[in-house]
């Protein structure tokens, strides 16, 4: 027999280790709040595997990731076809490196953001 843990939406009551068929019925009424808050929880297992309740969200699931993949994979072909190489802010005007920038104070470090000087 199928052992099933449930859990209420209402209370966040968490009935665990329920004996039931495949054939009964889902349980809805919460033994805490009573009210009708109560959902399966699928805690993996072969018997959540034969319920099959989780399929359609994994076939989703997977597909999300492919087209994420499909995506990033068209934009890293779009970057190589025209390669515009983002340079750091601090080389946009001047020549100056971080480090010579580190031991500026911040008043010298304005001046060479806004002048590049
Ligand atoms: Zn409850």
């Amino acid at each position: 027999m199928p052992v099933y843990d449930y859990e209420c939406r209402d209370c966040g009551a968490e009935v665990s280790d329920v004996f039931q068929k495949v054939t009964d019925p889902e349980l809805t009424t919460c033994p805490l709040c009573n009210e009708e808050g109560l959902f399966r929880v699928v805690t993996g297992g072969l018997h959540s595997f034969m319920a099959g309740s989780n399929t359609i969200g994994s076939i989703a699931d997977r597909n999300t990731r492919f087209n994420k993949n499909k995506i990033n994979e068209m934009e890293a072909k779009k970057r190589e076809a025209n390669p515009t190489p983002e340079k750091p802010w601090y080389h946009k005007q001047g020549d100056k490196s971080m480090k010579d920038i580190n031991k500026m104070t911040d008043k010298q470090k304005a001046k060479y953001i806004m002048e590049g000087d």
